[in-house]
Formats: structure tokens, sequence, C-alpha cells
């Protein structure tokens, strides 16, 4: 069979260019392989987030870019049945607790794990954050496609929240849930979700599901370092621009340029899929956009 990639965007705001790289390496990387399939997933758990246009304005950008996935986008606001269902079967696997710690105190060490004794404390479950305890898996490595051999510190991911304080499941949790049940064999998303993939790692070995590849795609940062989510790339990207913004995107990702007379983005990608080459950016965590780009 062939490789299954997969985006998963969270409908917080608009398609910009650093979520372009996403949808973009993972339909690239899913598409070079023969029968490959990319598909779509919308990540609409925190509802506190999400922005009522998105998940169609989204939608719309993609289709104009040229996107194609082969069936009707997954939204994990409608599989919470499911993850419940999982969390049964965690707490069979692995110790879960409630956890009190506020944003606060965690923001004041500097950690996203528990820093109390909640552990042993026996916190008011109505008003905790439930919690798996993975330190009592073996500590988590990957081999990632671009930047080989990661070693994830067992400190810093000892535990992760599977369900929050306000009630809704949590993120780390549906991911590796979804990945399992699409099948899918390839991650390809940006670096900045590397931290996300020890906890990920953890609650699929506790499942026992199936670990996908991993490929982290450098995040394209603006000259000074800034993500573009937050600066002036963030703005809805205009469908009559879809073939340049794909070549500057793909320049970006190091890789060939598509030969030139091509007008329609789906030629484009064509064109770029048969060419995709992942090392030439191996190793990378982070592309640079030059100055006034
Ligand atoms: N929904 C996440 C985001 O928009 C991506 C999750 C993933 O690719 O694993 O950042």
């Amino acid at each position: 069979m062939g490789s299954v990639g997969r985006f998963a965007p969270s409908p917080t705001g608009e398609l910009h260019r650093g979520s372009l790289i996403a949808a973009l390496g993972s339909w690239l990387d899913a598409k070079s392989s023969p029968d490959g399939q990319w598909l779509l997933r919308i990540e609409d758990l925190d509802v506190a987030r999400v922005r009522a246009d998105s998940e169609a304005s989204i939608l719309a950008t993609l289709t104009a870019f040229g996107f194609e996935w082969p069936q009707p986008p997954w939204r994990q606001s409608s599989r919470l049945e499911r993850y419940q269902h999982a969390l049964t079967q965690l707490q069979r696997r692995i110790p879960l607790f409630h956890c009190q710690c506020s944003r606060r105190q965690l923001a004041a060490e500097g950690e996203t794990c528990c820093v109390g004794e909640c552990r042993r404390r026996r916190c008011d479950p109505r008003d905790s954050a439930l919690r798996a305890d993975l330190s009592v898996l073996d500590p988590a490595s990957i081999q990632d496609r671009s930047l080989g051999e990661v070693r994830f510190d067992p400190m810093v991911h000892r535990d992760v929240i599977v369900r929050r304080r306000d009630g809704v499941l949590a993120y780390q949790l549906a991911v590796v849930i979804d990945d399992a049940d699409q099948g899918v064999t390839d991650v390809v998303r940006g670096a900045d979700l590397l931290d996300s993939t020890p906890w990920q790692l953890g609650l699929l070995k506790a499942l026992k599901l199936p670990v996908p590849r991993y490929l982290h795609l450098p995040l394209v940062v603006e000259a000074d370092g800034q993500k573009l989510a937050k600066t002036r790339h963030s703005v809805r990207l205009e469908g009559q621009n879809a073939v340049q913004t794909l070549r500057d995107a793909l320049h970006q990702l190091r890789q060939p340029s598509p030969p030139i007379g091509i007008s329609e983005p789906r030629e484009l990608l064509r064109a770029a899929a048969a060419a995709w080459q992942p090392e030439r950016f191996k190793g990378e965590r982070e592309i640079r956009l030059p100055l006034g780009s």
C-alpha cells in the first residue's frame, strides 16, 4: 500500500504561508509515492479558539491552491465518543492522575508537566486536568526522516494532559487516535510540533497503536526569527496568486523549481510531487526568509 499522509489544521484562523508549507510538504510527500493518499482532518476540539468561518476558509484556500482529498475531512468534534473510549483503554494500561496545577504555576516553573504532588494527592476530579503518567514507559526517541535520531528527555515529557480541566479532550490524545484510525503512515508537519511528538509516542505505545514515520519540516520563519503566523505573512492566501505562492513555498523548502509555463496550481503540485526531495532540507529545523521578502 502507498503512503498515507495528512494535513490537520486547527480552524482558528486563515491558511497562511506557514501553514501552507505544512500542507504542501505533507501533500508532496504522500503524492510522491505510488498510490499515496493525502487526508484532511479538522482539529476543532478547542472550542474556545475555533473561529466559525475558519474551516470553510481553509478548505476554500486549499482548493484554490490545487489540493484535493479523497474523502470528506474528519472533524475531531464529531469523534468525542471514540476518544472517550480510548481514554478508558488508556486507564487500563498506564496510570492516570488528576492534576490541579494552574497555568500560572506551570508558566512560573517553565513546565508543561505536573509540578506539584498531584500524583499522590488525589485532586478533586471536577476541578482538575487528567494526566497520563508516561514515566512508566521507556524513554522516547524517534528516527525522524529529516532530523535523524531525536531523543526526548523523559524528565521533560514525564506526563501529558489527556483531558483538560475544562473537560475538553486533549489534542495529544485525539491526534494519535485519529492518525491510527485514518491509517496514517507518515506524519509530515512543522518542526514546531516536535515537542508534542514524545507525548504522542508515549500514548501510541501505551495504547499499542502502530507508530507512524515522522518527518518534521523546517519551520519557515521571518528573517528576524519570528513565526510567520504572528506577522504580516499570516494574512489569508489569495487564490489568484496560487501558482507563484506555491513556487515561493517550494523554493523555501529547497525544492527544485517546477518547469516554467505551468499556470495551474494542480499541475504545479503534480510536477513538484514527482520531483520531491526531502533530503534537500535534511537536518534543518528552521529556514529564515531573506530580509525584505
Ligand atoms: N492541529 C495542529 C496545528 O494546527 C497540527 C497537528 C499535527 O499536524 O499533528 O498546529
